[in-house]
């Protein structure tokens, strides 16, 4: 019989795929002694069951029922008892942190009895249970009966004019009950559900039914979590933080998650329950001031601190509540940190002694790395600053002010750089943070909704800026000093010092990228970084070249960490001026007259490889022959039409028209290009070859290969490799000659093709294309934004290699490669060679190097290092 309900006492951290991260850690933290309120935890398994089948598993009902028996008799007190009621929350909390995406219901078991009844259990403290009333019928209206939340709020407000809610009292609250009961009945037709049991019961379905919340799913999708997972549900004893000013309730981490620094970092509210703090009802105090109010707690809760850093080896964040003196964990999690802070919490936990150098490199990604190499602001540059608020995540942003999320989705659309201002975010303000360059608030610490997501999402985030005063109504804010700004001016903040510039401030490489160039480490972010990138480059297997064709773009690769140039496309060595010779080169009507253009074309691209190899320093350089249609180096057969339509066409412009009609193809992707042309057009790759050996020969130790595109059939790749290696021969220049792999039938025959090539590179742009059936330069802005909302794929294919479809073609195409020539040398060479995921592929499947734009080179680095620490299924969120 299949177990759907766990009790805190027989969990443990290692469970989060089944009781979620929130049900995991509670009770992780429940077995190493530490206060936790009882409870028990509903799988996720239960959730993915009633999702899929509109219904909850058989027997869940039952087994619910007899943990909540074991948690009353536990309490000495049954589930909403009329004289001394037991109250519960029951909260969401799936495997992946999803921060305010999904609901949660507070102090369930509440109705017109049971609240005389926790008045009495407070010591006679009405207000106390009345506001708690309060908020269960508004809770439970919203998240459970679909009630819009602000009829509450509006009704909440009115009452409270411009008092605090704190103000209020016990006949005020009482009143604000009977107003919130009537807006139930009036916008369910139904009353309020009074019964406990029933109350927990519709309140589990509704945590399950938040998975697919339009706000979780668009969160699921920006982060890349499984859309099947489900959640868990927590269903936990009440304790209290609003019973009066020894009550409060906090939030904190064991170190700063915006640098990594040691210390106390956290924000508590008086006489209130955990909702208030994350929706920023009322300004927070930070927690140091604690200390103050309530030593024996602040005390204990730094004990406990250091407890969980010291057993989860890592930065935590955690909940907490105080009831009338006494300090209750509600949550702790392995805490969100940027990206900053995470290479340096890693290395100083490597210090304390807390965890190797190899976990080191496991606890950062590439993407982290990747913010890390964001620009930021020039510190030389002329800025109006006017305002500062607190830098929550990192990262300099510019761009045009907007009020609402629906506006900054907006201009993004159209192409515009925005930085959403609001007084506070919600979830609901998720697709504008996604869409916006920046996001800035007037209201909430670091540990407040927008800080909390922006950092999840590596976008520069501004918090608490108290100075403005923001009217989204009115659409503008203003600043001190009467600066006023309205939507459509532009602003630029700056999330790693927490300042705001009116105007646009020019931006600059980050320190990060200033070491990569060669710059010494100073600071204790770049030290950091260094140590990593040293150690994930002692460990890793893959090596790691560029996709360059610039001798500029090669001597950036190198210092960036590039073995080698992997990729060096020499179609863009035909542009410019030299169109004219490829317009001969087509035009010629003569042996004489083709000869004489490829003669021009090889003196030149022999200047150019020189310089590469160069720049390459005895490294391998992998020189890929003239891929695409020659008619892209062709006037535009419009623009020509037009011209020889009028008088001032020229014999040449007519003949060069009917060579373009003559060239024209429907499909251009799948037509004349690659090794085709090589076969088609006499003597254009024999001239590559024979630059490639002249300049090889002129530069002491260079090490070209000669890579041949588009190949499908091993006959293709055989004639023109002959003719290759015999110009090699003749010149006395060694160079390896293998294809790329980016046409399917080439994978499925790869151990014919292996017998003519030394090596391969998968060309996973092109493959990804023809596998999918995809037109690459299309399809993206055309549908995909549709093909994600179905969930066809998580992420594009052209972003991030398909495991299962051209992941399986690379296989094949390994595994025959090396049946046939164990010692084929192996790479990937399209966009997914500098995607972290795929580089973990590469890694998996057994290729011996990545290549990728010099910019990613460092990640790849790091990635393959991780790949090496980690396992194969390992994910690298
Ligand atoms: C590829 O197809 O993956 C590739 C690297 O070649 P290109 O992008 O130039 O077609
Ligand atoms: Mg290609």
């Amino acid at each position: 019989m299949a177990k759907y309900v766990y009790d805190f006492t027989e969990g443990n951290r290692n469970l989060k795929d089944l009781l979620g991260g929130k049900g995991a850690n509670l009770a992780e933290m429940t077995n190493l002694g530490l206060p936790v309120p009882p409870g028990f935890t509903i799988t996720s398994d239960a959730c993915r069951h009633y999702l899929a089948a509109g219904v909850v598993p058989d027997g869940l009902d039952q087994e619910v029922a007899e943990h909540l028996d074991a948690l009353e008799q536990q309490m000495g007190r049954r589930l909403g008892q009329a004289d001394d009621p037991l109250l519960v929350s029951v909260r969401s909390g799936a495997k992946f942190s999803m921060p305010g995406m999904m609901e949660t219901v507070l102090n369930i078991g509440l109705n017109d009895e049971s609240v005389h009844g926790l008045a009495k259990q407070a010591g006679g403290n009405d207000r106390f249970a009345w506001d708690s009333y309060r908020r269960l019928i508004q809770m439970f209206g919203k998240t459970v009966l679909g009630i819009d939340g602000d009829l509450f709020e509006h009704a909440l407000d009115a009452l409270k004019g411009k008092r605090q809610d704190t103000d209020l009292d016990a006949g005020e609250l009482q009143g604000l009950v009977e107003t919130f009961k009537g807006i139930v009945h009036e916008q369910t037709g139904k009353d309020f559900p009074t019964d406990p049991r029933e109350q927990m019961r519709l309140a589990v379905m509704a945590v399950f039914d938040s998975w697919n919340a339009p706000r979780a799913i668009l969160y699921r999708r920006q982060e890349r979590i499984p859309a099947d997972l489900g959640t868990a549900v927590n269903i936990v004893a009440m304790v209290f933080g609003n019973v009066g000013n020894d009550s409060g309730t906090g939030v904190a981490f064991t170190r700063d998650p915006g640098t990594g620094r040691q210390g106390i970092y956290g924000d508590y509210l008086q006489n209130a329950q955990g909702e208030d703090v994350v929706a920023g009802i009322r300004n927070t105090i930070p927690l140091e001031e604690l200390e103050r109010i309530d030593k024996r707690s602040y005390d204990e809760l730094l004990g406990i601190m250091e407890t969980l850093e010291n057993h989860y080896r890592d930065l935590c964040d955690i909940e907490f509540t105080i009831e009338r003196g006494k300090l209750w964990m509600l949550q702790t999690r392995v805490g969100k940190r940027t990206a900053a802070a995470a290479f340096c919490i890693a290395t100083q936990l490597v210090d304390q002694g807390l965890i190797t150098i190899d976990e080191a490199v496991t606890r950062v990604t590439g993407d982290q790395l990747a913010q890390l190499m964001f620009p930021r602001f020039d510190g030389g540059a002329d800025k109006k600053k006017i305002a500062k608020g607190m830098n929550a995540s990192p990262g300099a942003a510019v761009g045009k002010v907007v009020f609402t999320s629906a506006r900054a989705v907006e201009l993004s659309e159209r192409g515009e750089d925005v930085i959403l201002v609001r007084r506070e975010t919600n979830p609901d303000d998720l697709a504008g943070m996604i869409a916006a360059k920046g996001i800035l608030t007037s209201r909430g610490g670091k540990t407040s909704h927008a800080a909390v997501v922006a950092r999840g999402m590596g976008k520069t985030c501004v918090c608490g800026a108290e100075e403005l005063e923001v009217s989204t109504r009115e659409g503008r804010f203003t600043a001190p000093g009467g600066v006023v700004v309205s939507e459509g001016d532009v602003i630029s903040i700056d999330g790693t010092s927490g300042e705001i510039y009116l105007g646009e401030v020019p931006v600059v490489d980050s320190a990060v990228v200033e070491y990569f160039e060669g710059a010494e480490p100073e600071d204790e972010l770049v030290k950091a970084v260094d140590r990593i990138m040293s150690h994930a480059d002692s460990v890793r297997r893959l090596g790691v070249r560029a996709n360059a064709d610039t001798p500029d773009d090669a001597a950036r690769a190198r210092r960036f960490g590039g073995q080698g140039i992997g990729l060096c496309r020499t179609e863009h060595m035909f542009l410019g001026e030299r169109r004219q010779l490829v317009e001969d080169l087509v035009l010629a009507s003569t042996d004489e007259a083709r000869q004489a253009a490829l003669d021009a074309l090889e003196s030149l691209q022999k200047a150019d490889f020189t310089e590469i190899f160069r720049a390459m320093d005895g490294n391998p350089v992998t020189i890929r022959l003239i891929d695409p249609p020659l008619h892209e180096f062709l006037p535009d057969i419009v623009d020509l039409s037009v011209k020889v339509a009028t008088d001032e066409a020229t014999d040449k412009d007519r003949k060069l028209l009917a060579a373009v009609k003559r060239l024209h193809e429907q499909n251009p992707m799948l037509g004349l290009r690659g090794v085709r042309l090589g076969l088609v057009i006499p003597g254009l790759f024999a001239m590559q070859v024979r630059a490639i050996a002249q300049a090889a020969k002129e530069v002491p130790g260079a090490r070209p290969e000669i890579m041949i595109p588009l190949v499908a059939a091993v006959q293709e790749l055989e004639s023109v490799r002959e003719e290759a290696a015999k110009i090699l021969a003749e010149s006395g220049v060694e160079a390896l000659i293998g294809t790329m792999i980016e046409v399917p039938r080439a994978a499925l025959t790869a151990a014919q093709i292996a017998e003519a090539a030394e090596f391969f590179s998968f060309g996973t742009n092109d493959l990804t294309q023809m596998a999918w059936g995809f037109s690459r330069d299309d399809v993206e802005s055309a549908f995909f934004s549709r093909y994600l909302d179905l969930g066809i794929f998580g992420v594009s294919p052209f972003e991030t290699l398909d495991r299962e479809g051209v992941g399986r073609l690379i296989k094949i195409a390994v595994e025959e490669g090396r049946s046939t020539r164990p010692d084929l040398h192996l790479g990937i060479c399209g966009e997914h060679g500098g995607d972290p995921d795929s580089v973990h592929f590469c890694h998996d499947v057994g290729l011996d190097y990545v290549s990728c734009s010099p910019f990613r080179i460092p990640i790849a680095r790091l990635e393959a290092g991780r790949a090496a620490l980690t396992d194969s299924d390992s994910d690298t969120r």
